[in-house]
């Protein structure tokens, strides 16, 4: 439902005090812990049997299945392995989404947990091992848990819930990273008609984060996660003896000016005002030897920023940056840029409207973020169709040093299995605290 702004206000402000206690359902905390230790369970298996981005195919049957046992329609083959359930509630209200994505990561786990992996899988024709390591087993375990105390409870539910059980937020194993025709992730479900059929009116999505502690909600309305552009430069000269530059093309010393001139982009282009960016290089190739000056170079890197307008700028001046400087040292210079994801934005009426929500989930283990984190997220996508909310729940065992947990990514990175009940919790309060009002654009 649409309101125009200021009945909005009004009927939000008389409905506030009904729905506030509908959404303290007594149900929710027993049928959450009954629950706990399947998805404890469901967790472990999923630990133990990670599969790389669109190759989450026993993943998505698992997920499938159990969504089915309770009743839940489910839609297969979503974004190519991601997997739709919705439920209708027992009482009016609004169509809302919950997310989580079931990706592993091509990474060798060394955590030595009992239910380690010791997964290998093939990126791009070569095998390589895999890992859970950015607690994506956590996100789904967690959604089907609240699926369950959901479905268990549908006669109590308001709306109609829809469960996206996403493919490839981190990449997919059959794409190659340039790309730039491939749509993956959360753009295949958006494209395959996820928020479609029935209409999302609003979306709500979680992510385990290392070195926070345990049980705690954290949440920041507007920006929270930084946009992410990878690209790649293939500078092209001609080659030719060291002793005489002047008989060939040089793509070396093009390629440095290059480097260099990406910086200016940050520190003379942007409007430094409206937030942050980064241009980081990390690799530059080319070359075999002291005396060849060779015939080409590439260079890869990526764009980070926090605001829209910073990428936007930036995205706009790189082509006639790179190719200025290419044309001046007589180089050919090809940019190709693969867009990742915008800025993940959480619509600021929104968040504060679940914030209530949050203290239901982590009674008293709430915070604000001061600051947007600086990962990147592919909810982002969703965001931008429907007002979004995506928020980052402790992973950390408190009384552990923060600063000395593994973070999100590395091998030994884990997720302490008690936290798992506030993220089940988190997911069902969004259900039953959305009033059903569209804050406003995101
Ligand atoms: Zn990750
Ligand atoms: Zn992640």
């Amino acid at each position: 439902m649409k309101f125009p702004a200021p009945l909005g206000l009004a009927i939000f402000a008389a409905m506030a005090s009904t729905l506030c206690n509908a959404a303290d359902a007594p149900w929710v905390n027993p049928a959450v812990t009954a629950a706990s230790a399947q998805v404890i369970d469901l967790r472990h298996s999923i630990h133990q049997h990670p599969e790389l981005g669109n190759m989450e195919v026993q993943t998505s049957v698992l997920v499938a299945q159990q969504l089915k046992s309770w009743g839940i329609e489910v839609r297969t083959g979503v974004g190519k392995t991601g997997v739709v359930g919705v439920l209708r509630g027992g009482k009016p209200g609004a169509v809302v989404a919950l997310r989580a994505d079931m990706d592993a990561l091509p990474v060798k786990e060394m955590t030595g947990l009992p239910f380690a992996s010791k997964a290998e899988g093939v990126r791009l024709g070569k095998t390589v091992p895999v890992m859970h390591a950015c607690g994506h087993d956590a996100h789904t375990a967690m959604l089907l848990g609240a699926a369950r105390v959901l479905a268990e409870h549908r006669e109590d539910v308001p709306g109609t819930v829809v469960f996206l059980f996403q493919p490839a937020e981190e990449g997919a194993a059959d794409v190659d990273d340039f790309d730039t025709h491939a749509v993956i992730g959360a753009k295949a479900m958006i494209r395959d008609g996820a928020l479609d059929s029935p209409k999302v009116e609003a979306v709500f999505g979680v992510h385990v984060m290392s070195g926070y502690p345990s049980g705690h909600l954290y949440y920041k309305p507007g920006t929270a996660l930084n946009s992410a552009d990878d690209f790649r430069i293939t500078v092209n000269g001609k080659q030719t003896h060291g002793s005489a530059p002047w008989t060939g093309v040089d793509p070396i010393v093009a390629s440095e000016k290059i480097v260099d001139g990406l910086q200016t982009l940050v520190s003379r282009r942007i409007d430094l005002t409206k937030g942050m960016g980064v241009i980081s290089v990390g690799s530059i190739n080319g070359g075999t030897t002291t005396n060849i000056i060779p015939e080409t170079v590439t260079l890869s890197g990526t764009i980070r920023t926090n605001s829209a307008d910073i990428r936007d700028t930036i995205l706009a001046k790189m082509p006639t940056l790179v190719s200025g400087i290419a044309s001046a040292y007589e180089v050919k210079a090809d940019l190709e840029v693969m867009h990742y994801a915008p800025v993940t934005t959480n619509n600021p009426g929104l968040t504060e409207a679940m914030v209530p929500a949050l203290e239901l989930a982590a009674p008293g283990k709430v915070e604000r973020l001061p600051a947007s984190l600086s990962p990147s997220e592919d909810f982002s996508l969703y965001a931008e169709k429907v007002p979004g909310l995506f928020v980052f729940l402790g992973a950390t065992p408190e009384g552990q040093d923060m600063n000395k947990a593994a973070p999100n990514h590395s091998p030994y990175f884990s997720v302490d299995d008690g936290t798992l009940t506030t993220g089940v919790k988190a997911y069902v309060q969004f259900v039953l605290n959305y009033v059903g009002r569209v804050t406003g654009k995101s």
